[in-house]
């Protein structure tokens, strides 16, 4: 049996998993990430990580074939450098070579979005297919386009942004700089933006008794309120859901890909949410696709995915 490591590297924790060629985890560690701290630090961190997941899991790290990371910021797969990493507040990172130096090893470096689409189409919703695109809704949209086995980059890395498409021109001001993305009418984020206005201008629906203060609404507050018959929350998900669905009818016309993925704890509304999408879906692409549409189901492998994906880069190219 040989083994490769993925890390799932983000802002708060770090989680290495030993991955073994059936793309399960054998074992993995979490660790802070301890944030503000130099580079050259957290490259060691990282490095001791990957040891110390091997060893615990009786492995010598020589029977790792590689080292495979996920981590936010703007990533050239090829050269393993990060251009910046603005949530780390480091520019110019040269985690991928730095890292092989340390631990003897290859490292492949991909975009954590990437990563996570990719573990999501090696081995949990979308395995077994041959084009996929997953859509994670959560503060921003996050995607990751899966074409014939190859995750889609771009000449620059950066292919696959589908938060950042444009659905209402001169929409709501978005992050990237522009107006009207989809992510700022159809992530998670957007959802609790959208359900704390309609509570504003209504005293009278249940939500006010499920969260009592304002600044608790989370994504899930609009749909439970919606379960209890609380008609506002209805039109708010209804709402949100077709922009969803807007997108998700952009990817199909795009892409055609057999399926689509949602992920994001979002997701876990299951059938409420995915029914709706799907009904949605095949209205808007029905001339198109000519009655076919792709399978729209939830993401299955939850904060496994990164690890898994980064474990598999070596597959991605
Ligand atoms: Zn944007």
């Amino acid at each position: 049996m040989s083994y490769t490591i993925g890390i799932d590297l983000g802002g708060t924790t770090m989680t290495a998993g030993l991955v073994n060629e059936d793309y399960e985890i054998v074992g993995k560690i979490t660790w802070a990430t301890r944030l503000p701290r130099p580079a050259e630090d957290l490259e060691k961190a990282m490095a001791d990580l990957c040891r110390e997941v091997a060893k615990q899991n009786g492995v010598d790290f020589s029977e790792v074939r590689y080292v495979g990371i996920g981590t936010p910021g703007s990533v050239n797969f090829t050269t393993g450098f990060v251009g910046y990493n603005t949530n780390f507040n480091y520019y110019d990172w040269n985690l991928g070579t730095d890292l092989e130096a340390l631990l003897g090893c290859k490292v492949y470096v991909e975009n954590d979005a990437n990563a996570a689409a990719f573990g999501e189409y090696i081995a949990g919703g979308a395995k077994g297919y041959k084009d996929a695109v997953v859509i994670t809704l959560g503060t921003g949209i996050g995607s990751g386009i899966i074409l014939d086995g190859k995750i889609l980059r771009g000449f620059n890395f950066a292919a696959g942004e589908m938060g950042h498409t444009v659905i209402v021109k001169d929409g709501r001001k978005c992050n990237c700089g522009r107006h009207g993305c989809w992510e700022r009418y159809a992530s998670a984020r957007a959802l609790s933006e959208d359900t704390k206005a309609a509570m504003r201008e209504h005293r009278d629906t249940i939500m006010w008794d499920l969260v009592k203060d304002i600044d608790h609404v989370n994504a899930k507050t609009s749909f439970d309120a919606m379960e209890k018959g609380d008609a506002l929350a209805k039109q708010v998900v209804e709402n949100w859901m077709e922009y969803v669905g807007c997108g998700i009818a952009n990817v199909v016309n795009t892409f055609e890909p057999e399926v689509i993925c949602i992920g994001g704890g979002v997701s876990n509304q299951g059938e409420t949410l995915l029914g709706p999408v799907r009904a949605y879906v095949e209205k808007e692409t029905h001339d198109i696709t000519t009655g076919r549409v792709p399978e729209i189901r939830a993401c299955v492998l939850r904060n496994d995915a990164g690890v898994i994906g980064a474990a598999a880069l070596a597959d991605s190219i």
